[in-house]
């Protein structure tokens, strides 16, 4: 039995019950990662979202086909059509080829995504944009014999002034933004247009570059979600999630090709865009200017991966969410009393056959509640015992994944992560010491320092940005 789910739709900035184009099927597309660097904790939580809105749709009784994409070209640093390939600054940066970057991130990615308990899709459902070149260029294709498409000297362009519905899901203001454009569009027609197809520079060789009816070069960022999701889907599908800043240009233009190639009035019926995490003082995190954290990075200082999906989980997928290490504390301590009553639970003795628990269930068919469903699960700690306990703790956990049912390797995770922390910051207090040693001349001082830090399986490196500590 199917139950009604409710999600907001962009599109039509309202909470809608989601009906599916098939009963009891969904297809849910989710742009992925660009595996040029590291990811973010703030990309992880527009994955976290995916992976709640697929696991509530399953929990509903749907049967869900979840594709997720990997970028590894076209994505340049501006998002838009200027700036360079992030891959060919990654590849510059790290002196490898764009492949060996694309797999080493992606293989980091996976990782990340296990430890966040993010159940990823497996296989061909994780596409690759270089493995879909072809089906890319068709595309243009087609855009180009419908006329709507352009050449300049450095690509062929989508001309956004020849789709009267164009930029309907971001309700961009286009007159406006058309008459205030004051930076040089270049040859591009109007502000809005963007590439299809970059062509290699003529004086030089690209690492990535591929054949094209329009020269060498390679595709332009949107096409890559427009081609692999037809080629996985076909035209129309369900669900299409990202991060709201995918709205206004990402999203846009992936509507706007898919639409004029399949000839379709709408070819995904549900857009879900998550808000995002910012930093302490309302800093922006981004890869490309290096202030961000990584989930090793919070792992490295004492915290468990899970507290950070416990932290999202507190705040409703479509409101901002604040970062800092005091917010982490206080969500780690709150899973941990969460794993210590979990972790005294028989789970044995739950009922296979019972519905979930109604109030957390209601709660997330409401538009991924995920912050009203934790409360239930709190208020059903303190009400519930023996079974009852037992068949909600481990029904809520098909959504939530906070480790409840194997809470007790949780807890000890968790005591290993703050052991670690506790001798690093004993050994840090050595280090400092240590550098005043020398600043100070006082070089006996300095050397027995650094002898206790060498006994304790430490050595000191001296870096351009000072002494760190290494394990030997
Ligand atoms: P990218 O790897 O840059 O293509 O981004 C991957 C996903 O993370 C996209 O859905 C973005 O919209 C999303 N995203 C980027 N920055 C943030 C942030 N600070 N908070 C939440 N989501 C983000
Ligand atoms: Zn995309």
């Amino acid at each position: 039995m199917v139950t009604h789910v409710k999600l907001y739709n962009t599109l039509h900035r309202e909470k809608e019950i989601f009906t599916p184009r098939t009963d009891g099927e969904v297809q849910v597309y989710t742009c992925g990662p660009t595996v040029y660097h590291d990811a973010h904790i703030g990309n992880m939580r527009a994955f976290m979202t995916a992976d709640i809105l697929k696991k509530t749709l399953k929990l509903a009784g749907y049967t869900v086909h979840h594709v997720m994409n990997i970028t590894d070209v076209g994505h340049l640093t501006d998002d838009g059509d200027a700036g360079e390939d992030k891959m060919l600054v990654a590849m510059r940066r790290e002196g490898k080829t764009a492949a060996e970057i694309a797999e080493f991130y992606t293989e980091r990615f996976v990782t990340d995504a296990e430890v966040l308990n993010i159940d990823l899709p497996q296989g061909k459902d994780m596409p690759r944009a270089t493995a879909y070149i072809p089906q890319q260029i068709e595309m243009v294709q087609q855009l180009e014999a419908k006329g709507y498409t352009y050449q300049t000297s450095d690509g062929v362009y989508f001309d956004t002034s020849k789709l009267k519905d164009y930029g309907k899901l971001a309700k961009l203001d286009l007159e406006n933004l058309n008459a205030g454009e004051r930076v040089s569009i270049g040859e591009k027609r109007n502000p809005t247009d963007f590439a299809l197809w970059k062509l290699s520079p003529t004086n030089a060789k690209r690492d990535m570059e591929w054949d094209s009816p329009w020269g060498k070069g390679f595709p332009g960022w949107h096409i890559e979600c427009s081609a692999m999701s037809r080629a996985i889907f076909g035209d129309v599908f369900d669900i299409h999630t990202g991060g709201i800043d995918h709205i206004p240009v990402h999203h846009t233009n992936e509507i706007a090709q898919s639409e004029v190639a399949c000839g379709c009035e709408k070819h995904v019926n549900y857009w879900l865009h998550n808000e995002f995490v910012v930093l302490g003082q309302g800093a922006k995190m981004s890869k490309s200017s290096g202030n961000f954290l990584t989930v090793a990075g919070l792992q490295e200082k004492g915290f468990h991966p899970l507290a950070l999906r416990y932290l999202y989980l507190q705040t409703h997928y479509r409101k901002s969410v604040k970062f800092d290490w005091d917010i982490l504390a206080d969500a780690q301590t709150a899973l941990k009393r969460l794993w210590q009553r979990s972790a005294g639970v028989d789970f044995n003795t739950r009922n296979q056959t019972a519905q979930l628990s109604e109030v957390i269930q209601i709660a997330l068919c409401d538009d991924l509640n995920t912050a009203e469903a934790l409360a239930k699960l709190w208020d059903g700690l303190k009400q519930l015992e023996g079974a009852e306990l037992a068949t909600m703790l481990w029904q809520a956990e098909e959504v939530l994944s906070l480790g409840l049912a194997n809470a007790q390797q949780m807890l000890d995770e968790l005591a290993k992560l703050t052991a670690v922390d506790d001798v690093s910051a004993e050994l840090q207090e050595l280090l400092a010491q240590r550098q005043q040693a020398r600043a100070a001349k006082d070089f006996a001082q300095a050397d027995a320092l650094r002898d206790k830090i060498l006994a304790a399986g430490y050595k000191v490196v001296d870096t351009a940005d000072g002494a760190k500590l290494e394990r030997i």
